[in-house]
Parts: structure tokens; C-alpha cells; sequence
């Protein structure tokens, strides 16, 4: 290649620059060693306040072993997307035993949760359709609205009033989807459920709740929110995440035998990608059975939950809204949200610092999350180096 040729790509480090300026550049944070509430990153042993490993299962002795035996006798790879050759019966006893705990008749697994939630809406959609979807929920369902290209409107977060509006103006005879976060992920709270659940029914509305961060924390053994509200049976798609609490990796959807069997025909991450690896299938069993067996987990993580959180909002921290496991400490702008996590990260607690676009300008914060397996000393020592960095930076 001659080398006058210019980079068709410098416009993006216009971009980068234009980042850099405004204090959202970042470079990754590397993790040396397990993942785990006092973890390595950068060569730094912090707390760790920023990984979705709630019940601690990413190195739980249970999924670990089933996750070699797996490698041992089935080797490393799937080989095939699931609709040709790559349903092993692990995933099918995975799916079996994910339907069963969630009570409903079917289950299908997807390589993520992003990808179960994207190929979901847009798969179950389409152009005539219309989706009615709180405006804070997760990226992976707002691309999926818009593949689906279905029309979408979208209400003030958890207003149910104004959702009802939106219902109101749209014909009767026009195919709805309701959307919502069981838990956001953002501010940690919870879903109006049992309103929505209403309001779906009134209307005739398809209902789809995303318990991404509720899978393993909220409800009887972590059935999450809708098992929490006892709202089984009114909600006809409901999404799981095996990447957060479960510990591995993947996602689900939970729902009717026709639900479950037309995504298998039509679910484009299910026909067009590989399948997970036989060590996830066996990993998500185990920690199935952690679930059902150790429930004391769950109440370690709750009891963590109140501790802290409490404790930041003893310091006069702004927690917002927040009632799981997901404490966000608002402080502003973005420069001091990321300022503030650089502090932290220097005294040894690391808590991601989140701006604009993630969340709304004026509302950056850092985000925390609890685990089950935090000790009191480290979290002691968390809110300690909170309030002298808060203080430092003039946030208290
Ligand atoms: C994390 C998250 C997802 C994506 O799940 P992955 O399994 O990590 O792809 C989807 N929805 C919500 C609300 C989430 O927080």
C-alpha cells in the first residue's frame, strides 16, 4: 500500500480526543487473578465494588468442578450453533432445569443476556407492532427494539401514569409490548411490577420483565423480582442472566412452550451463534444447585446490602433510589464522578465511575455493588476510605 494513503478512520480519534477533553476516556482496568471481593486490578489489591459476582459463584468450588469435569469428558467447544449440531444434552438439562425454577413450562438459553434480550424483542416484533418501554432500561432491549422495527415509546422512569397515557392513545387492535427492568441497573431500583402487570393486562399488552440483576438475588432462592412480587403467571417473557450472580455466562428467557419453541425458529443469536461451551452448561447446573442448596448466600448478600448501604447514607452520601444489592453514589458531573473513582481506587476500593451517556448529565456517580462474600472489615474499610475521599473532594 502506497504510504500517502490517509486513515479513513481518524475521525475517531477526534472522537477519542473530544473524550479525553471531557474526562470520559478510560483505559481498562486489568484484573490479575480470580475475580472476587478483595481482587486484583492493575496491580492493586482493592475491594471490589464493581463486579456483578453478588453470591461469589465465579469461584465457588461446586461450579468449578463441574465446569472441568465437563472440559474433561466433552472437551472445550460446541462445535455448531444450537439449530444444526450444537444442542448438547447439557444445554437441553440446563433449559429443563432452568424452567423448572423459575416455574414456568420452557426455558431457552442464549449466549448472554444481551443477546436473549436482543434477539428476543426483535425476533417476537415487528414493523406494525408498537413497544411501550421505561426509559432506563438496559441497552440490550433498547437494540432490540430497534431491530424489531417496531414503533417505540417510551415512559418517564417507572411512571406508571404516564405509561397508561402512552396506552391510552394507541389502537386496540395494535400489537404491545410492555418492557421494563425487574431491578436497573444503574440506580438499583426496583421495577413498578405489580402496577405494570396491571396495566399490561388492562390493555392487552405483551409483558416482558428483564431480571438481569435480579437472577440470584431477589425472590425464593433468586428467582428474582417477579417470584418476589408473586406475580408468576402474569408476565409472559421474562429474561434471566447467568452472567451476574449465576457466575458464567449466558442469558435466558423464561416463558410458554410456543414462546420458547418459536425462538428456536426465530431467535437470530440462537440460529446464527455458536453455543455455549460445555463448562458453562455444567457451571450454570451448579450453581443451580448452589441456589437451592446454600440459600444462606442470599441472606449473606441482603445483610452485606443493608450494612453498607446504610453506612453511605450515615455519611450523607446521595444513594438515589436504590433497593438491591446496587448502591450508586450520585455526586454530579462526570469529571468528579471519575475523580472520585480514581481516588477510591488509590486508597484501595474500587468503584466504576459512570457519566453521560450511561446515565442522564448531572447524575454521574460511581457505582457500588455489594457481594456475599465481603467481609465486614472490607466493607468497614470501604465506607472508611469513602468518607475521607468524600471529604476531600468536597462531596460531603
Ligand atoms: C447485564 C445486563 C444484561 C446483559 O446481560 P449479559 O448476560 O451480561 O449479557 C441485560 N439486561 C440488564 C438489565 C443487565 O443489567
Amino acid at each position: 500500500m502506497p504510504s500517502t494513503r490517509t486513515d479513513p478512520l481518524r475521525f475517531l480519534s477526534v472522537e477519542l480526543a473530544s473524550l479525553r477533553e471531557q474526562g470520559l476516556f478510560r483505559e481498562l482496568r486489568t484484573l490479575e487473578g480470580e475475580q472476587k471481593a478483595r481482587a486484583t486490578f492493575d496491580g492493586r489489591t482493592v475491594v471490589n465494588l464493581s463486579s456483578n459476582n453478588y453470591l461469589g459463584l465465579t469461584t465457588h468450588p461446586r461450579l468449578r468442578e463441574r465446569a472441568l469435569e465437563a472440559v474433561r469428558e466433552l472437551g472445550v467447544g460446541s462445535g455448531s450453533v444450537r439449530s444444526i449440531a450444537g444442542t448438547m444434552a447439557l444445554h437441553m438439562e440446563l433449559e429443563r432445569r432452568l424452567a423448572e425454577f423459575k416455574r414456568t413450562e420452557a426455558v431457552v438459553v442464549f449466549q448472554s443476556g444481551f443477546a436473549a434480550n436482543a434477539g428476543t424483542v426483535a425476533a417476537i416484533l415487528a414493523k406494525d407492532d408498537v413497544i411501550i418501554s421505561d426509559e432506563l432500561n438496559h441497552a440490550s432491549i433498547i437494540d432490540g427494539c430497534r431491530l424489531s422495527r417496531a414503533a417505540i415509546r417510551v415512559f418517564p422512569h417507572k411512571d406508571v401514569h404516564a405509561a397508561r397515557h402512552v396506552f391510552k392513545e394507541l389502537p386496540a387492535s395494535q400489537r404491545k409490548l410492555l418492557i421494563t427492568d425487574g431491578v436497573f441497573s444503574m440506580d438499583g431500583d426496583v421495577g413498578a411490577l405489580p402496577a405494570l402487570c396491571d396495566l399490561a393486562e388492562e390493555f392487552g399488552a405483551i409483558m416482558m420483565v428483564d431480571d438481569a440483576h435480579a437472577s440470584g438475588v431477589f425472590g425464593r432462592n433468586g428467582r428474582g423480582t417477579i417470584d418476589h412480587f408473586g406475580l408468576h403467571g402474569r408476565v409472559d417473557i421474562q429474561v434471566g442472566t447467568l452472567s451476574k450472580a449465576i457466575g458464567a455466562l449466558g442469558g435466558y428467557i423464561a416463558g410458554t412452550r410456543a414462546l420458547i419453541q418459536f425462538l428456536y425458529h426465530r431467535g437470530r443469536p440462537f440460529l446464527f451463534s455458536t453455543s455455549h461451551p460445555p463448562a458453562v452448561a455444567a457451571a450454570c447446573l451448579a450453581a443451580l444447585d448452589v441456589l437451592l442448596d446454600e440459600p444462606q448466600l442470599i441472606d449473606r448478600l441482603w445483610e452485606n446490602t443493608r450494612f453498607f448501604k446504610g453506612g453511605l447514607q450515615q455519611l450523607g452520601f446521595d444513594t438515589g433510589a436504590s433497593e438491591s444489592p446496587i448502591t450508586p453514589v450520585i455526586v454530579g458531573e462526570a469529571p468528579l464522578a471519575m475523580k472520585l473513582s480514581d481516588r477510591l481506587f488509590q486508597e484501595g476500593v474500587f468503584a466504576q465511575g459512570i457519566g453521560f451517556p450511561t446515565v442522564p448529565r448531572g447524575k454521574a456517580r460511581v457505582r457500588t455493588i455489594v457481594t456475599a462474600t465481603h467481609t465486614r472489615d472490607d466493607l468497614q474499610f470501604a465506607l472508611d476510605v469513602f468518607a475521607r475521599v468524600g471529604r476531600e473532594l468536597g462531596i460531603l
